[in-house]
C-alpha cells in the first residue's frame, strides 16, 4: 500500500472516500497515487480540447485529440498538442478500448501524459487515469477535477474521482519539485499523420458518437469464439500458457455464456501492424505477450483489452464485434506483477472480458473493477462474481447463448 501525501490531508481524505486505497492493475491497471501519475508522466497540462478526430494509422485506429494547453506542469509542451489515444471510429468500423478516456471538443482537462513507445507520441497516463475533466461552477466558485473509470455495461461513465482542482495541482506541483525533468526532444507533440485539428467546439454533437457496445453476434448463431495466443511467454510467471489454458478453462466452464477455445499457440501476428482494412474482419480473439508493438508504457498499465466493431452492424442493440484482442504489457511495474500467476490469470480474465464486450464494474471484489492490487489478486479475492455476470447475462441472452463447448 503506498501511502497518500502527509501534507494534503483534504484530498488524502477525497480519495479515501471515492477511491481504493491500495495500488491497483489500468486497463487492467496500477491505480497510480496522484503523486506516482505525476512521476509516470513526463507530460503534464491543463488546456481545452480543440478538436476530437479518427483516423487509420498502421493497421488500427487511432482517435486525434488537440489541445490547446493553457498551462504546462511538465515537458516542456508547445501551445497546442496533439495526443494520440488508441480506439476510435473512423466511418462503418469502429474499435473500443476498454477503459480508455473519452474527450469532447471544447472541455477543459488536465492531463498526465505517457509516451508509445513505439513512435513516442504522447497519450494519457494509464488509459483514463491520465485525464481529468476540469468542471467551473460561476454560481458557487468551485472549480472541480473529475475522473472517470472507462464506462460501465451500459455504456455509462462510471465516475471514480472528484476532487478540487486546486489539490490536483498542488500533488502535482509538490511532486514535481521532487523529480527531475525529462528532456523533451523525443517527444512528439504532434503526430505527423494526424488529421489536420477541426474546431469542433461548437458542435460536440457532430463527434460524440453514439457507442451502445458490442457483442460478438456469432454467438447468437451458435459460434464458438476462436481464441489465439501470441507465443511470447510473460517473464518468470512460468510461461504464460498455463494461465491462458486456465482463463480459457474457467470462461468455458460458464454455462450460457460466451465460449472460447484456444485455437493455436503459434499465433505470431499482432493487432497493430495487420492491415484490417483490407482483410475480412476475421472472428477471433488474439492474445499478445508482452506488447509486440510498442502500444503501451510503462506507466502501471497491465494490460489493454478491446475490439473491432462494425458501426453500421447491430443485432438485439449492439455492435457486431469482430478482431477482440487482449496485449499484456512488458513494462517493469507490469512484469513485477504479472510474475505471480493468481494476478496474471486475473488480468487475462478481466482483458478477455472487455474483448467480449463488457464494461467496468463498481465492485472490488469482481473481475471488472476497473483497478486491481497485487494484495487482491495475490490473496485470490478477485472472482467472477454477480456484476461479471450480469453484464454477459445481458450482452449474451441466454436464450440466444451457445450451447456448445461446455
Ligand atoms: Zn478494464
Amino acid at each position: 500500500m503506498q501511502a497518500l501525501p502527509r501534507r494534503l490531508p483534504v484530498l488524502a481524505i477525497a480519495l479515501a472516500v471515492l477511491a481504493v486505497s491500495t495500488p491497483a492493475i489500468a486497463d487492467l491497471s496500477i491505480l497510480q497515487p496522484l503523486d506516482e501519475l505525476t512521476r509516470v508522466s513526463p507530460v503534464i497540462v491543463r488546456g481545452d480540447v480543440y478538436s476530437v478526430d479518427a483516423a487509420w494509422e498502421d493497421g488500427t485506429i487511432y482517435t486525434y485529440v488537440t489541445v490547446d494547453v493553457s498551462e504546462v506542469f511538465r515537458g516542456g509542451a508547445p501551445a497546442r498538442i496533439t495526443i494520440k489515444q488508441l480506439g476510435g471510429v473512423v466511418g462503418e468500423m469502429g474499435l473500443a478500448i476498454a477503459g480508455q478516456a473519452a474527450f469532447v471538443p471544447g472541455e477543459e482537462v488536465m492531463l498526465f501524459l505517457g509516451l508509445r513507445p513505439r513512435d513516442n507520441t504522447l497519450m494519457t497516463s494509464v488509459l483514463w487515469q491520465g485525464k481529468w475533466a476540469v468542471s467551473r461552477d460561476a454560481a458557487t466558485g468551485t472549480t472541480e477535477a473529475v475522473r472517470y473509470a472507462g464506462d460501465d455495461d451500459d455504456g455509462t461513465p462510471l465516475l471514480h474521482d472528484r476532487l478540487a482542482l486546486a489539490d490536483l495541482e498542488r500533488v502535482t506541483q509538490t511532486t514535481m519539485a521532487t523529480v527531475r525533468d525529462v528532456t523533451n526532444s523525443d517527444i512528439v507533440f504532434t503526430p505527423p499523420e494526424a488529421p489536420a485539428p477541426v474546431n469542433t467546439v461548437d458542435n460536440p454533437v457532430a463527434h460524440k458518437i453514439a457507442f451502445l457496445g458490442f457483442s460478438w453476434h456469432e454467438v447468437f448463431a451458435g459460434t464458438l469464439i476462436p481464441t489465439l495466443f501470441g507465443k511470447t511467454k510473460q517473464p518468470k510467471v512460468g510461461t504464460g500458457a498455463k494461465q491462458i489454458k486456465d482463463t480459457v478453462k474457467a470462461q468455458n466452464a460458464i454455462k450460457k455464456t460466451l465460449p472460447v477455445f484456444k485455437k493455436s499457440n503459434k499465433y505470431k501476428g499482432s493487432i497493430v501492424g495487420s492491415d484490417l482494412r483490407t482483410s475480412a474482419c476475421a472472428m477471433d480473439n488474439v492474445v499478445f505477450n508482452r506488447d509486440p508493438k510498442g502500444e503501451i508504457a510503462n506507466d502501471g498499465t497491465l494490460a489493454i483489452g478491446g475490439a473491432f466493431f462494425f458501426t453500421n452492424i447491430l443485432i438485439r442493440g449492439f455492435s457486431k464485434a469482430c478482431n477482440g484482442f487482449v496485449v499484456m504489457n512488458d513494462g517493469s511495474t507490469a512484469d513485477g506483477l504479472m510474475q505471480n500467476k493468481t494476478c496474471y490469470h486475473n488480468v487475462l480474465n478481466h482483458e478477455l472480458l472487455h474483448a467480449m464486450g463488457l464494461g467496468h464494474s463498481t465492485k472490488n471484489v469482481n473481475l471488472m473493477f476497473p483497478s486491481v492490487s497485487m494484495a487482491a489478486c495475490q490473496g485470490g479475492k478477485i472472482t467472477y462474481g454477480g456484476d461479471d455476470k450480469k453484464g454477459k447475462k445481458k450482452l449474451y441472452n441466454s436464450n440466444f447463448a451457445a450451447r456448445v463447448g461446455h
